[in-house]
C-alpha cells in the first residue's frame, strides 16, 4: 500500500520544515541507503521523545509526524527528539523488517542491526525523556489500540480521552485480549515494564528501561483508509501531549 510513498521527499520535507521550526538535525546513520536522522529542539519543558517508521509496512506513523510538523504542531515549550523514520530499508521495500530481515523493534537488548546499534548509540547520549511515544499500525486490527508502559501515576482519564479522540475514525479494538495481551479495557493494553519475550525487546522496554516513566505505542488498523489512519495517530499524539 505504501510503495507509492516517496520516502526520500518524505524526510526532505520533513527535514526542511524542522530546521525551519528551528529544529536541530542529528544524523545516526551515514549508510546512504540507510540514512537516518533524529531531530531535537530543546527546551525546559516536559522531554518528549517520538518515533516511527521502525516497521516499514506502517506509512501512517511516518506521515502523522510529517503532517504534525506542517501544522506546527510542536510547541516550543517542550523539549523534543523526533526519530520518523527509522527503518529506511523497509520503508522502501514496504516489509515490517529492514532489507536483512530483521524486525527491527524486537532488537533492542541485542542490537544486531546496524540501525539499532546506531539508535541506541545515539539514545544513550540523549537525557533520559518524561516521555515516549511510538506510532504503529497493525495488519490485523479492525480498531484502534495501544499499549501503556507506566512507571509513574495510574491515570486512567488519559486513556479514556485518547480512544475518545480516535473515536471519529475508529473505534476501539474489541475484544478482551490484543495481540495475546489481556487488555485493561477495550482498545488499551497496560503492559508491565518487561519484554514478552526476553531477548526480543522492542524500542518502548528500552525506553523503560533507561527509566522513562511513561510510553504510549499507537496502534492504528491498516486495513483503514491511510489518511484516516494518520488523523487518528495525529489525534492521539495531540491528545496525550495535551493531557500530560
Ligand atoms: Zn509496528
Amino acid at each position: 500500500m505504501n510503495g507509492s510513498i516517496d520516502w526520500h521527499q518524505v524526510h526532505s520535507e520533513f527535514a526542511h520544515l524542522a530546521q525551519a521550526q528551528g529544529f536541530s538535525a542529528q544524523p545516526m546513520l551515514s549508510d546512504p541507503m540507510l540514512q537516518t536522522t533524529a531531530w531535537i529542539r530543546r527546551a525546559d519543558g516536559p522531554r518528549i521523545y517520538l518515533s516511527s517508521g521502525i516497521h516499514g509496512d506502517e506509512p501512517a506513523g511516518p506521515l502523522a509526524l510529517l503532517e504534525l510538523m506542517r501544522n506546527g504542531f510542536f510547541q516550543t515549550n517542550i523539549d523534543w527528539r523526533i526519530c520518523p523514520l527509522l527503518n529506511p530499508s523497509g520503508l522502501a521495500s514496504n516489509t515490517r523488517e529492514n532489507a536483512d530481515g530483521m524486525d527491527l523493534n524486537r532488537d533492542y537488548l541485542i542490537h544486531r542491526s546496524k540501525e539499532t546499534q546506531a539508535h541506541v548509540a545515539w539514545l544513550a547520549q540523549q537525557p533520559v525523556p518524561d516521555l515516549f511515544i511510538s506510532l504503529h499500525e497493525d495488519w490485523e486490527g479492525h480498531g484502534f489500540y495501544f499499549y501503556e508502559i507506566n512507571q509513574g501515576e495510574d491515570r486512567p482519564q488519559l486513556a479514556h480521552t485518547l480512544l475518545a479522540a480516535v473515536a471519529p475514525w475508529f473505534e476501539p479494538e474489541p475484544g478482551p485480549e490484543i495481540d495475546g495481551h489481556n487488555v485493561r479495557e477495550p482498545g488499551w493494553i497496560y503492559h508491565p515494564a518487561e519484554p514478552d519475550v526476553p531477548e526480543g525487546w522492542p524500542e518502548a522496554i528500552y525506553l523503560a528501561k533507561m527509566g522513562c516513566p511513561r510510553s504510549f505505542t499507537l496502534e492504528s488498523p491498516s486495513r483503514g483508509l491511510l489518511d484516516d489512519r494518520s488523523a487518528a495517530l495525529q489525534a492521539a499524539v495531540r491528545c496525550i501531549i495535551a493531557g500530560i
